[in-house]
């Protein structure tokens, strides 16, 4: 082997940062990292359940809160401002009369 032209060979491994599960594969990388692996993935588990190492059910759950209370507040607001109208007719009694 030529002394000086090959990069440093590293067999400390991969670490999955979901289930930290260590992947013996050489490198020439130090340190690598996955978000997830074969251990933990939800299609070689058989589980039905979300991999959220990024925050983003979190923040979906937050927005759907702030967007409900947000909807809330409006209808709030509406049924104090106006009077209820009253209900439609349905479609089917609309059409063919109240005999149908
Ligand atoms: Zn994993």
């Amino acid at each position: 082997m030529k002394q000086g032209i090959h990069p440093k060979y590293n067999s400390d491994g991969i670490v999955c940062t979901t289930c930290g599960t260590r992947w013996m594969i050489g490198t020439t990388r130090p340190n690598l990292r996955v978000e997830i692996c074969a251990n933990c993935h939800p299609f070689y588990t058989g589980e039905q359940r979300i991999v959220d190492t990024a925050g983003q059910v979190d923040r979906f759950m937050k927005r759907l809160s702030a967007s409900q209370n947000r909807q809330a507040a409006i209808e709030k607001q509406r049924g104090s401002a106006k009077p209820q109208t009253p209900p439609k007719k349905s479609l089917l009694k609309e059409l063919y009369g109240d005999d149908a």
